[in-house]
C-alpha cells in the first residue's frame, strides 16, 4: 500500500510509456515487502535539469536512466562509477548525502547468461553487430569476460571510426577492430559469440534479421547467438541460430540482470531475480 512515508523510485527517458522496469521493480518491491513505488517519469531532453531539480526536492531515492538521457545525465551527478565511464553512459543513479551518484548496470545484465554457460571466455572472439550505446555495454562486458578479440560490424565507416577513437581514453584496454557489414564472411568463420545490438528484427518488424541463414552459416558449430532483443520472443535471428543447433540467448535476461543490479543499489539487499523474471515473462503473456 502506498502511503505517506512510501519512498520513490522511478525510470526517466523519453518516450517511457512503453519501459517494462516499472513491471519488475514494483513486482520485486511487492515481494521484499519494502515502502517504496518505482514509476514511470517521462522527461523530455529540454527539461532534464530542472527535472533533476525536482527529484532533489521531493526526495527521490534513485532512478533508472533509459534515452534520450543515458550521456546526458552525466554532468548532474557527483560521481560516476569506473564501469559507466568506460561505457560512456550511466542507466542507474542513486542519491547520497553528497548528491547523485550513477552506475551503468547493463554490462552486468549482458554478462549474467554468459557467465552461466560456464564458457572459456579467454579463446573467444566475438562479433558485435552494430555501434550504438548497447554495443558499448557488450564491448565492456566482453572486456570484462577476457575476450581476447572483439570485432564491432557497422554501416557508417564514420561512426565506426568515432566508436574506435572513443575507446583510446577509456579506462580499460579493448582489443577491438570495426568493420562494415559486407566484411563479415572473413570473420563469421572464428566467431565464438554473435550479438545483435542492432533493432533489426524488433517488434514489429519480426520477419527481419541483421544476418540470414547463408550468413549465420558461417559461424563455427559451437558458437553462441545472443540478440539484446527481447520482443518478439523468439527474434528472427535468434530462430535462424536454433536452427543452426547453436545456443541462442535473448534479451530478456539482460533486462531483468540490469534490473536486479539496479534494485540491490537502491534498497541495499538483494533482488528477487526470479520474481522479476516471471512478473515480466506474465506481462508480455510468455507464461500465465
Ligand atoms: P542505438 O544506440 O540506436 O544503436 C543502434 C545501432 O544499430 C546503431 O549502430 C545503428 O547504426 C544500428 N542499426 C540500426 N538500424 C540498422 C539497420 N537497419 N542496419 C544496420 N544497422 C542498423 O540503440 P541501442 O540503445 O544501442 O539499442 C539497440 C538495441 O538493443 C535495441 O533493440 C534495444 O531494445 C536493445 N537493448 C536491449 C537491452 C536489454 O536489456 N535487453 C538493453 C539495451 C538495448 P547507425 O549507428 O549506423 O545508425
Amino acid at each position: 500500500m502506498i502511503t505517506g512515508k512510501t519512498k520513490l523510485l522511478g525510470v526517466i527517458g523519453h518516450p517511457i510509456e512503453h519501459s517494462l522496469s516499472p513491471v519488475m521493480h514494483n513486482a520485486a518491491i511487492t515481494d521484499l515487502e519494502m515502502d517504496y513505488v518505482y514509476l514511470p517519469l517521462p522527461v523530455q531532453p529540454a527539461d532534464l535539469a530542472s527535472a533533476m531539480t525536482g527529484f532533489a526536492a521531493i526526495e527521490l531515492q534513485g532512478f533508472s536512466v533509459t534515452i534520450p538521457h543515458k550521456q546526458a545525465i552525466i554532468p548532474f551527478l557527483t560521481a560516476v562509477s569506473p564501469i559507466a565511464q568506460a561505457v560512456g553512459a550511466v542507466n542507474t543513479v542513486w542519491r547520497t548525502e553528497s548528491g547523485w551518484r550513477g552506475t551503468n548496470t547493463d554490462v552486468e545484465g549482458f554478462v549474467a547468461p554468459l557467465k552461466a554457460l560456464d564458457h572459456d571466455w579467454t579463446q573467444a572472439e566475438v562479433i558485435i553487430l552494430g555501434n550504438g550505446g548497447a554495443a558499448r555495454a557488450v564491448v565492456v562486458g566482453c572486456t570484462q569476460l577476457g575476450c581476447p578479440q572483439v570485432h564491432v560490424v557497422g554501416r557508417d565507416p564514420q561512426k565506426l571510426e568515432q566508436f574506435q577513437q572513443s575507446w583510446n581514453h577509456a579506462p580499460l584496454s579493448v582489443n577491438l577492430q570495426t568493420h562494415l557489414w559486407q566484411q563479415l564472411p572473413e570473420i563469421l568463420p572464428h566467431a565464438a559469440l554473435l550479438v545483435n545490438t542492432t533493432p533489426i528484427g524488433m517488434y514489429p518488424q519480426v520477419n527481419d534479421s541483421p544476418l540470414a541463414a547463408d550468413a549465420i552459416a558461417l559461424l563455427p558449430d559451437h558458437a553462441i547467438a545472443y540478440d539484446l532483443i527481447y520482443t518478439p520472443n523468439p527474434t528472427q535471428f535468434l530462430q535462424i541460430a536454433s536452427q543452426r543447433q547453436l545456443v541462442a540467448i535473448d534479451g530478456l535476461e539482460m533486462l531483468v540482470q540490469q534490473g536486479a543490479a539496479a534494485l540491490t543499489i537502491w534498497l541495499q539487499q538483494p533482488a528477487p531475480v526470479e520474481i522479476m523474471r516471471r512478473s515480466l515473462r506474465r506481462h508480455l503473456g510468455w507464461e500465465p
